[in-house]
């Protein structure tokens, strides 16, 4: 993969037809391996909301990929002169540049690549939080997206990803997302350091367990709450589960063994945050 250094032409505009073009090749190593997110700190997100959304959330832009539908939509010609005077390149391309790009039959009109942004354990303030969500080692990236994006429903302040989590930049968990990721602030953090973070949370620090013996429904939930959570096929770790005040259970009847994590993670947030959400 070529270096992905600064856009050789900062804020210019630049027709690519050719599959075989670096810059089309570098966006393709980032849609489809980790090892190339990690070692430029970039990401791909597809479509013109999440570009919206990054864009007005003030994300570093590298790359805007404009497809021929978005020259006559205004929306798409007004991000890609925000992405420009931003410093982005505009990467006007064809479809078939696009679908290669992505590597979809279908593209979207408009493709940005952005600057990765993830907070280490050292910037986590309880203060003024209301809900940090902590992921035990989670797997799936649409459950990750899943749950980025009802934590910003739900007013929550971010999400903690402990231990080999997924990538949280893959393409499947940006789009999962819906735009959140742009909105919510992720931390990346080891199984220790969670600890001593949990073991210093001013608020309640609650666990879903299935082995837990507090019906989710009965606690304070004392703002800020650390919710914490297992992950896809193991659940909690038990020193992770030892570091919560309270195992939280969300009853179930039926043969189901365990809820998807995200609808778990879904049903918890919304009962921590009933008595502040209201039509
Ligand atoms: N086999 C795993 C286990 O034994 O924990 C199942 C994990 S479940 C798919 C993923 C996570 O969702 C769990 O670790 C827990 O955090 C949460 N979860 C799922 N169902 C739950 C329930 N009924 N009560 C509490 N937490 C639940």
């Amino acid at each position: 993969m070529p270096q992905s250094g600064k856009p050789q032409r900062v804020g210019a505009v630049k027709q690519i037809t050719s599959h075989s073009n670096p810059i089309v090749k570098e966006i393709k190593g980032l849609v489809a391996q980790r090892k190339h997110r990690s070692q430029s700190g970039l990401f791909v997100a597809e479509g013109l909301k999440l570009a919206t959304d990054a864009l007005d959330a003030g994300w570093g832009i590298r790359y805007l990929a404009v497809g021929p539908d978005a020259r006559d939509n205004p929306v798409a010609q007004k991000a890609a002169a925000a992405a420009k005077a931003r410093g982005a390149l505009i990467l006007e391309v064809s479809t078939a540049v696009m679908s290669a790009m992505t590597r979809k039959d279908n593209p979207q009109m408009v493709v940005g690549v952005y600057e990765q942004k993830i907070l280490s354990a050292g910037d986590i303030s309880a203060e003024g939080a209301t809900v940090w969500v902590a992921l035990d080692r989670v797997r799936d990236p649409g459950n990750l997206g899943t749950i980025i994006r009802t934590v910003d429903a739900v007013g929550g302040t971010g999400v903690m990803l402990v231990g080999d989590c997924t990538d949280p930049f893959a393409v499947e968990a940006v789009r999962a997302t819906m735009g959140s990721l742009f909105h919510v602030p992720l931390a990346r953090m080891t199984k220790d350091e969670f600890k001593r973070l949990a073991g210093k949370w001013p608020g309640t620090v609650a666990a879903t367990h299935l082995k837990g013996s507090v019906d989710y429904r009965t606690p304070d939930y004392a703002e800020p709450v650390l919710l914490v959570m297992g992950n896809e096929q193991k659940g909690l770790e038990d020193d992770m589960a030892e570091a919560c005040s309270t195992l939280i259970r969300i009853p179930q009847v039926g043969e189901a063994d365990s809820l998807n994590l995200a609808v778990a993670t879904g049903i918890s947030l919304y009962e921590i945050r009933r008595n502040r959400l209201e039509l």
